[in-house]
């Protein structure tokens, strides 16, 4: 392709618009342009990076037996009313004004099941997967990630039926390593999180997530083992407090000036893991008092599992007084004034040597063993993972990321074959309910995420599995030098042959600008061609991604670059 005959319109300044490098990127190289908050067109190179990553998907899901369908955006709202999904998307979901039986569909379980039902009906028909890659609507509330969060965008999804719950297993784990091949392939680095509801049918979902600073989640990864979690569940191999030897028995002191753990481990020279932290928090109308290590973090996630609801609030002024005797910074498990929920975390089982407030304002007490002096109902995992610390599963060392959802597996069930009525005849003739999986990867974000992971000051750094093109030629000078633009053509000619995709910047522009652009595209290999080199024989090959650059003679360049670019 010759570069004056694509339209490129690269920028040189990074669009105000645009907050996190991805999207800057795909503005700045002419991939994509803006077209309303979360709505985005897609430029001849952008598409050509889309038509990659699609393709790539289409080869994985067909790896495991996948089928591909051609399915409709606009959906029969009463498929999604029997799944009584209309009301559980809400506002996400667009509904149609001039048309109201009809909605833009979401995602596609509803309208999948609603075909099983209508055609699966023996075992012999199953198992299946069924998949699609195609445009999404989601009425998403404030879209600012660029293509990472569309209101609308393409998913591969897919869908699996199975007659039992250990077929759904094994189209589960299919999923899963066609995922982990796919996201390999496209040179991302990703981990796995997961958790398991324990639901009936032992519903379990996993989420493939890419760490960088863009994403909307914040996991726990350890890159030694492969241990890693959403950090709303994570847990480490912290070592708990434990027992002083010899330890003094519990006494009140005065901390007149002492309101936060920081003011009285300075105060009195302690040690901040001895300095229980007691919050109260209301739920149910009822007080419970968390008792934890001075500095951790209390995380409402694990609280919300511990009970099991999330009606849950910090006690306000007037309460905590009135359930412990005293205000904020005072308040501790000993010696309440009424009788309340005591809940600890696991790493102050057994503690001694520990200070907490004494409940009336300005004192605490020292020397408390958590055994002994307080009222422990339960210990629980309460506190929220901080990187550095050691791994649960393996002892090193933990690391908190930002993170972005790739792709999301999930045992579904027969929560949607049930609301539809997708059943099929076993093979003693009993009519039974299809188990189902559902495994979705949003394409623009497989882009997204690669740029987010593969770019210097100068630009994007394409590898070959999503490069628009492998080869960008360069030739200098080209409009008053006939020689360098014969021996680029020439190149061109011989590299197309041989099965690359080559652009040529026939452009009349500086050496500047055209080094500057190839940068910022970001193809694999730049194939420099001048009147110098020329003269003996060579060309200047550079790597993008290293920045590495090699003298090559002429005739031996094809043979070279087809050896390499494997
Ligand atoms: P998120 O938590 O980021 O909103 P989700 O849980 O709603 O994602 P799913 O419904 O599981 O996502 O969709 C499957 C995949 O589709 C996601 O893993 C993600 O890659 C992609 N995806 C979801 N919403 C969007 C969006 N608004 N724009 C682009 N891709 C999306
Ligand atoms: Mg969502």
């Amino acid at each position: 392709m010759k570069q004056t005959q694509i339209f490129i319109p690269t920028l040189k300044e990074v669009p105000s618009e645009a907050q996190i490098p991805s999207h800057q990127l795909m503005l700045r190289s002419g991939l994509v342009r803006g077209l309303a908050s979360g709505v985005f067109s897609f430029l001849p190179l952008g598409y050509k990076v889309i038509k990659k990553i699609t393709e790539l998907l289409r080869e994985e899901m067909d790896a495991i037996g996948g089928q591909e369908f051609l399915l409709p955006a606009l959906n029969p709202i009463e498929i999604w009313e029997q799944t009584g999904r209309v009301e559980a998307m809400g506002d996400v979901m667009f509904h149609i004004k001039n048309r109201p039986g009809l909605v833009l569909a979401p995602t596609h379980e509803e309208i999948i099941t609603f075909h099983a039902s209508k055609h699966i009906q023996s075992y012999k028909d199953l198992p299946q997967i069924w998949y699609q890659i195609q445009t999404k609507f989601r009425n998403e509330p404030r879209p600012k990630s660029g293509v990472l969060r569309g209101r609308q965008f393409t998913m591969k999804d897919a869908y699996s039926m199975d007659t039992t719950w250990e077929g759904l297993d094994i189209s589960y784990q299919k999923h899963y390593d066609a995922y982990c091949k796919t996201f390999n392939r496209v040179g991302l680095k990703f981990f796995v999180v997961g958790a398991s509801s324990g639901a009936m049918g032992g519903s379990k979902s996993q989420e493939f997530m890419v760490e960088s600073n863009s994403g909307e989640d914040t996991c726990a990864v350890c890159y030694d083992c492969g241990y890693s979690a959403n950090v709303e569940v994570a847990s480490s191999g912290i070592t708990p407090v434990g027992k002083i030897d010899n330890c003094p028995t519990i006494e009140e002191f005065a901390t007149p000036n002492s309101k936060t753990i920081d003011d009285l481990v300075r105060d009195f020279n302690l040690d901040s893991n001895h300095c229980a932290k007691s919050v109260v928090y209301m739920y149910d109308s009822k007080p419970i008092l968390i008792l934890m290590r001075g500095n951790d973090e209390l995380n409402e996630t694990k609280l919300e599992g511990i009970l099991k609801t999330n009606n849950f609030r910090a006690a306000e002024g007037h309460e905590l007084a009135d359930f412990t005797g005293a205000n904020a910074g005072s308040i501790g498990p000993v010696n309440l004034k009424t009788n309340i929920r005591i809940i600890a975390d696991n790493l102050l089982k057994g503690a001694n040597g520990l200070v907490s407030g004494a409940n009336k304002d300005g004192f605490h007490f020292k020397n408390i063993d958590i055994d002994i002096d307080c009222k422990i109902e339960e210990y629980y995992d309460l506190r929220t993972v901080v990187s550095g610390e050691p791994c649960p599963n393996c002892g090193k060392e933990l690391k908190v990321v930002k993170a972005i959802e790739l792709g999301h597996i999930f045992k579904l069930g027969t929560k949607y074959s049930e609301a539809l009525d997708a059943k099929f005849l076993d093979e003693d003739g009993q009519e039974k309910v299809i188990i189902m999986g559902s495994y979705g990867i949003g394409v623009e974000r497989v882009m997204a995420c690669y740029l987010e992971q593969n770019f210097d000051e100068k630009g994007i750094i394409w590898n070959k599995e999503l490069t628009p093109y492998d080869i960008h030629i360069l030739p200098l000078n080209m409009h008053r030098t006939p020689e360098v633009e014969s021996a680029a053509f020439k190149l061109y000619d011989e590299l197309t042959a041989a099965g690359f995709k080559v652009m040529i910047d026939d452009r009349n522009e500086t050496a500047g600008v055209k080094f500057n652009d190839a940068d910022l595209l970001g193809f694999p290999m730049q194939l420099i061609v001048g009147s110098k080199n020329l003269a003996n024989n060579q060309v200047e090959l550079k790597y993008r991604r290293s920045g590495e650059r090699v003298y090559v003679p002429i005739n031996e360049l094809v043979e070279k670059i087809k050896n390499e670019y494997v």
